[in-house]
């Protein structure tokens, strides 16, 4: 009687605080052990894996209680990148918090494209005849800055736009560009698409809003910002509105690559011939097989 009195409240230890709230998630998230580990993990200030090394520790009790906190705001779909204020993109650390759309795995391919791109531009450049100054591109819709910080980082000799209608996500941007010591190469612009742009540039990269509010996952919709993700009535208001911009704003020569929803290929590439006849569009699937990116060479 004693033993067992005494053990009920002795302090959790982590194996027994993992059970219980992988238990409590079940119901809302598709991973559940995944996101109490992480959660723990960001309570503790550990690496992940000394959770798994000191299961039979337990931790101190106001440990516990910001634990117990972190998996009710994750109970009600809290995406995890905002509870912990980090997420990792194309192998980046980057700051988020609700101000900005959590940076999406299938999003490293449009980065993955258009790095290729940059390389396929620069090596046009470098021929003797070519322009000494350096490859611009522009990220519109830059939300946490995502694809403008992994570009910048990852092309060097690249000059970097970065865009966006809201001024709070901008703020999330300038965080991320400053932690990565790209102020010097990426211009945070304020304003409507391409019309904050200096002039045309090389290459235009957007993962814009594209999803039918409706259909949106009840967790994002209700935690991430609607301005990121809403693409009117059928998702595409905005390439519409984008590729009219596009001549106007893309030197010759020079690519655009988009972003789209699984089923948006056909309608996006139509879109981008009615503007550019003159280019070469494809297609490209992310991991799951779905049409994920459109690339217009002009
Ligand atoms: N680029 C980030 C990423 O891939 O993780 C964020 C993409 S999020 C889907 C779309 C972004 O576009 C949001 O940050 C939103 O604020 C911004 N946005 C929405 N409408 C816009 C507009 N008319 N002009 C510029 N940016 C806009
Ligand atoms: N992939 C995101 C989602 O389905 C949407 C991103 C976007 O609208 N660009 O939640």
């Amino acid at each position: 009687m004693l033993v067992s009195q005494s053990l009920t409240f002795m302090s959790p230890t982590i194996a027994a605080l993992l059970k219980s709230a992988t238990d409590t998630l079940q119901a809302t998230s598709p991973t559940p052990r995944l996101d109490a580990e992480l959660l723990l993990a960001h309570a503790l200030s550990w690496p992940r894996a000394r959770l798994l090394a000191e299961r039979s520790h337990a931790p101190a009790p106001t440990e516990v209680a910001t634990f117990l906190a972190m998996v009710a705001r994750r109970a009600a779909q809290e995406p995890v990148a905002y509870i912990v204020g980090h997420k990792e993109f194309f192998g980046l650390d980057l700051f988020v918090d609700r101000r900005v759309l959590v940076p999406r795995p299938e999003t490293e391919l449009l980065v993955e494209l258009a790095l290729a791109e940059a390389q396929r531009l620069d090596a046009r450049r470098s021929a003797p005849d070519a322009r000494p100054s350096p490859l611009t591109i522009a990220d519109i819709g830059t939300g946490s800055g995502a694809i403008a910080v992994a570009l910048a980082r990852h092309a060097p000799r690249a000059q970097l736009y970065a865009t966006d209608l809201s001024t709070a996500a901008l703020a999330v941007a300038a965080r991320n560009v400053a932690a990565h010591h790209l102020a010097g190469r990426v211009q945070l612009l304020h304003g409507d698409l391409l019309a904050p742009l200096p002039g045309p540039v090389d290459m235009i990269v957007s993962n814009p809003p594209y999803t039918v509010l409706a259909e949106v996952a009840p967790g994002v919709r209700a935690h991430e910002p609607w301005l990121a993700l809403e693409g009117g009535p059928d998702g595409a208001a905005i390439y519409r509105r984008l590729v009219t911009q596009l001549p106007a704003y893309l030197r010759p020569g020079g690519a655009v690559l988009l972003e789209i929803g699984a089923w948006q290929g056909d309608l996006v590439a139509g879109l981008l011939r009615d503007t550019l006849p003159a280019a070469t569009i494809s297609l490209h699937q992310d991991l799951a097989g779905h049409d994920r990116v459109v690339i217009a060479r002009v």
